[in-house]
């Protein structure tokens, strides 16, 4: 029987998984080591439940009381807090799925990877703010990164059989988000109530807000270089509203593989649950008939700073992603309390890489887990200063 953890099981990539794990027979089909979540005790409890968890650990150690009664009398282990996160991804799994929201996925995913086995990563920031460092410790160890980001699956599928060095280029595509249609000046005053309006997909807050902003397309961006190993200019961005296409590769003879599906991601889950084969996944099959029409527009990079700002962490590489995606998240928190505006977070961002390159060498080769979190550290501090700046200019 094969082994499986979730980490992030209350999100929703890790509903969508639980969903794929229930349907395939749950605890009758796999045997699950580990199930985390945050403060949605409920829900983490009946998964754990369900798929008879060997343990079930939340984030925050004001929570473990609520989850050790929830659980008392069913021989799930419990435990609380980020240590025990850590802790649960040093339990060896076959297959890990990575979907904690933020920098906080990052260390569970390299535990996981120490063990060889097979990482799902739906965590998009393990790959922006330690992307080498990952990837190095994915094969020192023998084990495979499998990407659950739909348009790092599609580009995933679209390459296999084919020799990386024939690729061209890489055509991430966007929804562009909630905001897309909005005229520029209006766009200062988005809320968060405007930005979660996704009009495709059903996510978590923070991406549905980066969506709009494009910072998620942003941090794709750079995803896509570091899991591919690709030239910062081989990777282009294109608007396609309808979101069926979910991303392309450019070969050498000018020919261009797409990866077409509905926007549902129990598909790249379901493709990382099973890889190398497919197998049947409950998603919508598509009616090319009914859709009429795929459309496509040029990313405005004015009204998407974000997409300008990836392009100078690609360039710096080293510790510039963990400090981007830190700020980023900082000036996120900032604009969900209310206390900043949407066209200001990319401000934030900008001040704050140009702060901490001052501190310290972004563009550091030789990097560790240690210099990444240090970095994530130094990066929100900055950014928190940077916040009171751009409000008071
Ligand atoms: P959600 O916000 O829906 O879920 C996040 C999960 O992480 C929840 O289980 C949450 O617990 C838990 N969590 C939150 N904070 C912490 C923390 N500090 N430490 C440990 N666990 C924590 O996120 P999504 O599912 O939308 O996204 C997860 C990841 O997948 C992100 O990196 C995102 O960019 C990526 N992704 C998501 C896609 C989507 O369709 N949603 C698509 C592609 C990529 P709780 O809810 O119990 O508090």
């Amino acid at each position: 029987m094969r082994s499986i953890s979730v980490f992030g099981a209350t999100g929703s990539v890790g509903e969508s998984t639980f969903d794929l794990l229930m349907r395939e027979g749950g605890a009758e089909a796999y045997r699950t080591v580990a199930l985390t979540g945050g403060r949605n005790i409920e829900r983490l409890a009946q998964m754990a439940v369900a798929l008879r968890a060997e343990v079930a650990v939340t984030a925050y150690d004001d929570c473990l009381g609520a989850l050790r009664d929830a659980l008392a009398g069913t021989g799930i282990t419990v435990a609380a807090g980020t240590q025990a996160i850590h802790d649960a991804a040093d339990r060896p799994a076959d297959w890990v799925m990575s979907a904690i929201v933020g920098a906080a996925g990052l260390v569970p995913g390299m535990r996981a990877l120490r063990h060889g086995g097979k990482l799902a990563l739906a965590n998009k920031e393990s790959l922006v703010t330690a992307g080498q460092l990952l990837m190095a410790t994915a094969t020192a160890n023998e084990a495979t990164v499998l990407p659950v980001d739909s348009e790092h699956s599609a580009i995933f599928q679209a390459l296999v059989g084919e020799d990386l060095n024939t690729v061209e280029r890489i055509i991430l595509t966007a929804s562009g988000g909630a905001l897309r249609d909005w005229p520029m000046e209006r766009l200062a005053h988005a809320n968060v109530t405007d930005a979660l309006a996704h009009p495709n997909w059903s996510m978590g807050a923070r991406i549905t807000i980066d969506s709009a902003s494009m910072f998620n397309k942003a941090l794709e961006v750079i995803e896509t270089r570091e899991f591919f190993g690709v030239e910062p200019a081989q990777i282009e961005v294109i608007i396609h509203p309808e979101s069926i296409i979910h991303s392309m590769v450019g070969f050498r003879d000018g020919a261009v593989m797409a990866h077409l599906g509905a926007p549902d991601m129990r598909h790249p889950i379901g493709y990382a649950l099973h890889w190398p084969h497919r197998q049947s996944l409950p998603v919508a099959r598509l009616d090319l008939a009914a859709l009429g029409g795929l459309t496509f527009l040029a990313p405005d990079e004015a009204r998407f700073p974000a997409l300008r700002l990836a392009r100078e962490v690609m360039q710096t590489r080293g510790l510039a992603g963990a400090a981007f995606n830190a700020a980023k998240e900082v000036a996120l928190d900032h604009f969900i309390a209310k206390n900043l505006g949407f066209m200001q977070m990319a401000a934030v961002v900008e001040v704050t890489l140009n702060r901490v390159s001052s501190d310290c060498s972004l563009g550091n080769a030789a990097l560790t887990l240690e210099d990444v979190l240090q970095m994530d550290h130094l990066a929100r501090i900055r950014a928190v200063e940077a916040v009171k700046m751009v409000k008071g200019s």
